[in-house]
Parts: C-alpha cells; sequence; structure tokens
C-alpha cells in the first residue's frame, strides 16, 4: 500500500431509512416492513467512507441539516478518518433514502435530497483551496448538476472521477474531464440515449439494458466516444469492464461472495477506485481492488457500515 494523494469527495450525504419487505408495494398496496434501520448513507458520504477507512487521505465537501441525522454521518465519516472541515450545516433537513430491500438483496430508493440541495456552486467558493491541492477529485449527481460543472472548472489540476449516479445525461465539460467516468449498466444506457428511444426504462435494473448483441465492450466504447478520458462500467455479479481513450477494453471479474445487501456497493467500487488512482495506481488495478472492495460491501447489510477495513480485504 502506497501513501495516498488528497482525495475530495463533493456530494450527497443521506440518512438511509431500510426497511426489509417481502416484496416492494405496487401502486394502492400496503406492505408491512420490519422495523425501520437508520444508518448513514449518500453516495457522496459513502464513497468518502469507503476511502477512508481504508486508509485514504480523504475531505469530504457536502451538506447536513442540524438533526440527528446529520450528527450520525458528520460521526460516521470522522469514525473513517474523513476530514469534515468542509461538511456544512444548512437550515434544511439532513437528506433521505428510503430503501426496500427484497430478500433477493435487491433494494428500490426513493430520495429526498434536503440539506443536499444546497450543495451549491456558491457553497463550494469556500472549498476553493482544498480541491486546488486534491489529487483526486470525486463527483456524484446526487447534488445539483451547476454543482458537478464548477467541481470540474475547478478541480483541473487533479484527476476527476465522475460517478454518474443516479443516471443522467451529462454536460460536455464533465464528461471531458472525467477519468474515468463510472456508471453501472442502467446508467450507461440513459448516458448513451438509448432510454429516449424506448429502449430502456431508466433505473430499470442492470438486466438487458444494453442493446442485445452488443455487450460491455461496445458500451466502454461508445461511453468513450462522448468524450471522458477513461470508462468503467460496472456490471453487478459479472464485474466490471474498462477502458481508456483509444485503448482496448479489459473486463475484471466480480470477487465471488453470497449476496447480502448490494446497497452501496457501487459507492463501495468508486471510493476503493478513487483510493487507488490517489496511491498512483493505473486504473486496471484500481478496478481490480475496487472490485474486492465492492464484493466485501455486497456480503454485509448496509452502506457504509458494510465497508471494510484493510485488515478485512486479505486473503
Ligand atoms: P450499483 O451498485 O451502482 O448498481 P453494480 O451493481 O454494478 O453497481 O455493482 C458495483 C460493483 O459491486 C460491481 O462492479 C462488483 O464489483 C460489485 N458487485 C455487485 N454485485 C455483486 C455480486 N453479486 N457479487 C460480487 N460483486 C458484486
Amino acid at each position: 500500500m502506497g501513501s495516498s494523494g488528497r482525495i475530495v469527495v463533493v456530494g450527497s450525504a443521506n440518512a438511509d431509512l431500510v426497511l426489509d419487505v417481502d416484496h416492494r408495494p405496487s401502486a394502492g398496496e400496503t406492505v408491512f416492513g420490519s422495523d425501520v434501520r437508520v444508518t448513514p448513507g449518500g453516495k457522496g458520504a459513502n464513497q468518502a467512507v469507503a476511502a477512508g477507512r481504508l486508509g485514504g487521505d480523504v475531505t469530504f465537501v457536502g451538506c447536513v441539516g442540524d438533526d440527528d441525522h446529520g450528527a450520525m454521518l458528520r460521526r460516521s465519516l470522522e469514525a473513517a478518518g474523513v476530514d469534515v472541515g468542509h461538511l456544512r450545516t444548512v437550515g434544511a433537513p439532513t437528506g433521505n433514502a428510503v430503501i426496500l430491500l427484497t430478500p433477493d438483496g435487491e433494494n428500490a430508493i426513493i430520495a429526498s435530497p434536503g440539506a443536499n440541495r444546497h450543495v451549491t456552486p456558491a457553497l463550494l467558493t469556500g472549498s476553493r483551496a482544498a480541491l486546488a491541492s486534491a489529487d483526486v477529485v470525486v463527483v456524484q449527481l446526487e447534488i445539483p448538476l451547476d454543482t458537478v460543472e464548477q467541481v470540474a472548472r475547478e478541480a483541473r489540476s487533479a484527476r476527476v472521477v465522475v460517478n454518474a449516479a443516479p443516471a443522467a445525461t451529462l454536460p460536455p465539460e464533465v464528461l471531458a474531464v472525467a477519468d474515468p467516468l463510472v456508471v453501472n449498466e442502467s446508467e450507461a444506457a440513459v448516458l448513451l440515449g438509448e432510454a429516449h428511444h424506448g429502449m430502456v426504462p431508466a433505473g430499470s435494473g442492470p438486466a438487458g439494458t444494453i442493446p442485445a448483441g452488443s455487450g460491455p465492450a461496445a458500451t466502454v466504447t461508445a461511453l468513450l466516444a462522448l468524450g471522458p478520458r477513461s470508462v468503467v462500467v460496472t456490471l453487478g455479479g459479472a464485474g466490471a469492464a474498462h477502458a481508456v481513450a483509444g485503448g482496448r477494453t479489459e473486463h475484471t471479474r466480480a470477487r465471488p461472495v453470497d449476496v447480502v445487501d448490494t446497497t452501496g456497493a457501487g459507492d463501495a467500487f468508486v471510493g476503493a477506485l478513487a483510493l487507488e488512482l490517489a496511491r498512483g495506481a493505473d486504473l486496471g488495478d484500481a478496478v481490480v481492488a475496487a472490485t474486492g472492495v465492492a464484493a466485501f460491501a455486497v456480503g454485509r447489510r448496509g452502506a457504509q457500515e458494510s465497508y471494510p477495513h484493510p485488515h478485512q480485504l486479505s486473503g
């Protein structure tokens, strides 16, 4: 393990309200769930905790409310060694995600952004120095898009990891700095505009979201044509595919694991990837390490609470 460069994660922090259900309710239906578990989550905070717990030098830029959920998130970030000097407390409730977990380990999520709406370009001006001195900057899309655009402008000397999740299209200026752009298969389909042609219901899950006969390599190639410097497509239990612009697509198998809860698996992947890149790994080695960390998270309940410490990854 080399020493880590500085990582700045700009993103969301949510209290996850997790309920086990037999099946997801359909319109007009009531289903009974388990007792609610309240745990720290949000894509940005998850990614920061994943990298911090593994030993990274991580600063989190985000917002929480002046409430118990905000305090929980602050504690979780601090416990992972993340610098919370840029975590602001604002006059809105901490973001929430209501997560319905079914026995197959899949989840359905309702997100209520709350304080995450306050992660604005104006707020970012207070974090300029941190962004300017970062080696790796990580963004996702649970904060306002104009903030993501601002990060792309301000983080010019850093390597920028753009996780286009939840699924959305991105402006060319953001795509141009992405190194890598990280998406799962349904997010890839949305970025490629397939949802608009009626081929893919956005967010319909990984299976069947890539046009028949094309496969992950074609998806990676199509995403590279949008302008990022490199691309990683995560493939759930099938691992991940990646390529650098102009290079061949490589496939990395997932680490076999008994699936307990996939919540936050993609965030564990992105956090671990950012850490390896900050340590100077090349993209392929970073993807291999990230699949190991993500598999560990899939084998345990929760998001942040399922992320490993370094000694848990050996073997
Ligand atoms: P997301 O959680 O964002 O939808 P994926 O489902 O593609 O993203 O999962 C992210 C990563 O988590 C995968 O690339 C893989 O490394 C790991 N992963 C997900 N599901 C499994 C699984 N069933 N077994 C092993 N690893 C998994």
